[in-house]
């Protein structure tokens, strides 16, 4: 998997006439684990939207390259078959869909793609896919009961994120980005989660850490920080980047 990264190239983006995000470039390879030390307000949220897909920005720079294919020609469905997972700063409720079939949904899709099969149904039925999810639903302290609630609706900050982490693990995404998952957690809520997710962590995967915020990186090992500063990718040192901003701050 060695040669497959994300590439951005004076990436510029829009809303509503205002610009947001302008001439950014960055690259992630897949072996390695980024953080983006952003201040607030700086896109952070703009930058992850856009690279999973959002309709409410203009993209008017185009040269995002995900796996060697132009990540603006994908869906958002193609890019998650790139291997792309974001981690919502504000995870969305979606009534009438039930947290069990949106994740034996995505646990059969992604099965079918990664074994590149056009002709075998593997789907497993919903029984099956109940007996499989169980240990997941142990590991992460799930109740079985939360199957049959509608995707994320009423559930706690913490509930959220640990359901994210379920979908990682049925899919083991390559390009996994964090935007902000500190935010809506206690502290001890907070160190499962970075608990949790660093033991996602491997070679084969690309963690993109998007914060402003320096706790969890205590937790997952870093590899790259970059830091914007305006509108620029200032600077991309190793970690002691990170001890001289907290010590100085952003400016
Ligand atoms: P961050 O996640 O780093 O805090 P965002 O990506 O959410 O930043 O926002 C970046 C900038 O874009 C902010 O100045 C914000 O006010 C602006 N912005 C975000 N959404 C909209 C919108 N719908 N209309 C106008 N401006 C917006
Ligand atoms: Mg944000």
């Amino acid at each position: 998997m060695n040669n497959f990264w994300i590439k951005i190239k004076n990436l510029r983006v829009n809303i509503s006439e205002k610009e947001i995000l302008k001439w950014i470039n960055l690259n992630f390879e897949i072996w390695k684990n980024y953080c983006l030390l952003w201040k607030n307000w700086s896109g952070k949220s703009t930058l992850s939207s856009v690279l999973a897909w959002s309709p409410k920005y203009e993209v008017k720079s185009w040269e995002v390259e995900i796996n060697w294919k132009n990540l603006f020609s994908l869906s958002p469905e193609d890019r998650s078959r790139e291997w792309i997972f974001l981690s919502f700063q504000n995870v969305p409720e979606i009534h009438w869909i039930k947290l069990s079939e949106y994740l034996r949904t995505i646990y059969n899709v992604h099965l079918e793609w990664r074994l590149d099969n056009t002709w075998l149904k593997w789907w497993l039925s919903p029984f099956l896919f109940k007996r499989f999810v169980k240990k997941y639903l142990e590991e992460l302290w799930i109740k079985e009961e939360f199957l049959d609630r509608d995707l994320n609706v009423g559930f706690s900050g913490w509930e959220k994120r640990k359901i994210e982490i379920l979908q990682m693990k049925l899919i083991g995404p390559k390009y996994i980005i964090l935007d902000e998952i500190d935010s809506w957690l206690d502290l001890d809520a907070f160190k499962t989660v970075a608990t949790l997710l660093k033991s996602l962590d491997n070679k084969d995967n690309c963690i993109i850490v998007i914060t402003h915020y320096f706790t969890i990186l205590d937790y997952i090992n870093i590899d790259k920080v970059y830091v914007l500063k305006d509108w620029v990718v200032e600077r991309e040192w190793g970690k002691e980047l990170v001890s001289e901003i907290k010590e100085k701050g952003f400016e």
